[in-house]
């Protein structure tokens, strides 16, 4: 548990953001599943001590900073993933998809073996975001 709290404040740290329980705390449910993605009520479950509003405005701090990103949205749950080292204030880099295994419901962040480049002539591509479903390599 010790390394978990020492990763989170040197992430804290890196992003130049404020160390505070509630930052912590989701750092760690993050770190603990990666990279699994993380449903909204699983973080609201392990962040007991949190309120809600907090929990929403540590994850929108998180997200503007590079730190974590939506994985998966539905229409119950929204999954949160960790970042990895390319993102920052500035911007998101993710060259990775997103994989939702219909049976066991879990979102992972897969990094594909080669680099997909989208091409579309006359448009100009700001995010682009790829979701498979699918049966993972759990459960099949
Ligand atoms: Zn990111
Ligand atoms: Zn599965
Ligand atoms: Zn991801």
């Amino acid at each position: 548990m010790e390394s978990h709290i020492e990763i989170s404040k040197l992430l804290l740290q890196k992003e130049k953001l404020r160390v505070t329980p509630a930052r912590l705390e989701l750092l760690q449910i993050l770190q603990q599943k990666s990279p699994a993605a993380v449903t909204f009520s699983t973080i609201q479950n392990a962040c007991s001590k949190t309120d809600r509003v907090t929990l929403y405005r540590t994850i929108q701090t998180f997200m503007d900073n590079g730190v974590i990103h939506k994985a998966y949205q539905n229409e119950e749950e929204t999954y949160y993933a960790l970042c990895s080292h390319n993102c920052s204030s500035e911007a998101h880099f993710h060259n990775h998809l997103h994989f939702k295994c219909t049976s066991c419901q879990q979102v992972t962040c897969e990094y594909l073996l080669e680099e997909v480049k989208i091409v579309l002539p006359n448009f100009q591509i700001h995010k682009a975001e790829i979701g498979v479903e699918g049966t993972c390599s759990r459960c099949y």
